[in-house]
Parts: C-alpha cells; structure tokens; sequence
C-alpha cells in the first residue's frame, strides 16, 4: 500500500509557453495508482470567459488576498502582472499528506520562496522554441487584449532569465514531445529507492529476508 507522502513538483515558465496544458494533459492522462492534483491558487485578477472560482483559481478581492497573507495562510504570495497570486499552505500540506503528487503552476518569485521552505521539491522550467513562438501562443489562446499580452511579451524576458534556478528544462515546441518528458521527470520522482521503498516495503523486506 502507499504510505509515501506525495511528491511537490512547480512548473514555471513565461505566460503562453504551455504550463497549463501541460499539467492538464500530465493530469488526464496518469494512468498509475498515484494521484495527481494542481494546487488552484488564490489570485485577484480577474476570472476569464471559462474559468471557474475553486477549479481554475479561487478569486478573491484585493482585501480578502491582504487578510489570508496576515492570517499566514500562504506558503508563497507573489505580484505578477499587477495582480496578487497565492498557494495554501493547508491544502498543499493535506494533498501531499493523502500521498498526492502535487502540481504547483506558480511564477519565479513563488518558486524561490517554496524551495526556501521545502528543498526536496521538483521545480521545472516550461520553455517556448522561439518568442515569435511565444506571442503566437498567447494571441492564440485569445483570452487577454492587446495590452495584456503586450505586457507578458515585455515579462517573458525576465522570466525566462531565472530558467538557471530549475532542476529541469523542457522546451515546449512539439506538445507530446513535451509532454512526454514531464512525464519522464514525474516519474522519476516516484522510482527513487526511497519512494519505492516506502511503496514495496513488504515485498523488499520478503525479498531480503
Ligand atoms: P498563465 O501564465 O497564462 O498561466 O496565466 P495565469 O494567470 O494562470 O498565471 C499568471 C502568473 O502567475 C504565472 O506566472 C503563474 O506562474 C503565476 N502564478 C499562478 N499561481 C501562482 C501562485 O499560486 N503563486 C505564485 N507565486 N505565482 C502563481
Ligand atoms: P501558460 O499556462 O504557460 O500560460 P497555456 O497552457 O495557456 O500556457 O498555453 C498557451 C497557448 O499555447 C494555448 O492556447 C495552448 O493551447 C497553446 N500551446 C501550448 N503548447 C503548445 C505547443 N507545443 N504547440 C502549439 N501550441 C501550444
Ligand atoms: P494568469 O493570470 O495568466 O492565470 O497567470 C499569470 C502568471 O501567474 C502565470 O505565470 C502563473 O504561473 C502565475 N501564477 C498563478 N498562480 C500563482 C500563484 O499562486 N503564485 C505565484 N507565485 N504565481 C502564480
């Protein structure tokens, strides 16, 4: 039986490189006994045409946002594009708790103060082939105006300049391609011998015994 704790992974990468499609995908398709879930974060932009409040984001005002940070209810908070972007610490602890491998989609900022609290964690960086690439992605999506993505286009640069920071690097040009090698790095993770020895604690103890 699983009596392993879960494994925390972060995927980060500029806006319309594919981390959202990518987790969603990584998600459909686990087909192994672990579970998998993506922490919904708490966030004060705006939901778009198709995002639901507590599947997407939970979507709070300004105020709300500033009351959980005093409350410490975060284990990372970040601005990014002018808005506030937060994880639960409550519920990443109770997924990884149950055994879930969890999904963090968080920006640099957040991924520096999460691996200042917990080293052990898988931090990925979702790169696009080209920003011509990028922008293509993001006017494709057709979910932010002009002056949006105007603004995550200026961003990009500085995000993609924190890439050095990351375990590992996945260039998003062919989406399989890609998706196939998250999967290659989530399932590593889960064969380490300490993983499994905590899986197959019974068949090891018989095997040496
Ligand atoms: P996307 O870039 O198209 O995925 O747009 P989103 O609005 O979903 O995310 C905006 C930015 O906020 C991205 O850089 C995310 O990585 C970041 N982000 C999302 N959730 C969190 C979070 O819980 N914490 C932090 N620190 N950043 C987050
Ligand atoms: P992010 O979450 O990083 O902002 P998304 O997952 O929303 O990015 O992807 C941005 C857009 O690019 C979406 O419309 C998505 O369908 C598309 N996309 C993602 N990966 C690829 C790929 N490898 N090739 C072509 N289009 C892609
Ligand atoms: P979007 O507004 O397009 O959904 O997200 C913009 C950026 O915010 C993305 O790069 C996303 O990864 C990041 N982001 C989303 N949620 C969080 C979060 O909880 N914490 C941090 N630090 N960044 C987040």
């Amino acid at each position: 039986m699983v009596s392993v704790t879960g494994n925390l992974f972060i995927l980060s990468a500029p806006s319309g490189a594919g981390k959202s499609s990518l987790i969603k995908a990584l998600l459909e398709q686990n087909n192994s006994s672990r579970a998998m879930q993506v922490s919904v974060s708490h966030t004060t932009r705006d939901a778009r045409p198709g995002e639901e409040n507590g599947v997407h984001y939970h979507f709070v005002s300004v105020d709300e946002f500033k009351a959980q940070i005093e409350q410490g209810a975060f284990y990372e908070h970040a601005e990014v594009f002018g808005n506030f972007y937060g994880t639960s610490e409550a519920a990443i602890d109770a997924q990884l708790a149950q055994g879930i491998d969890v999904f963090l989609d968080i920006d640099w900022q957040g991924a520096q103060q999460v691996r200042a609290k917990k080293p052990e964690v898988t931090t990925i960086f979702i790169c696009p082939p080209s920003k011509q690439e990028l922008e293509n992605r993001l006017r494709g999506r057709g979910q932010d105006s002009d002056e949006v993505i105007a603004a995550r286009m200026a961003k990009a640069q500085a995000e993609c300049s924190h890439y050095h920071e990351f375990d590992y690097i996945i260039i998003n040009d062919d989406f399989q391609q890609a998706l196939s090698e998250l999967n290659t790095i989530v399932n590593s993770k889960r064969l380490t011998q300490s993983q499994q020895a905590a899986q197959h604690q019974k068949l090891l103890a018989d095997l040496v015994s």
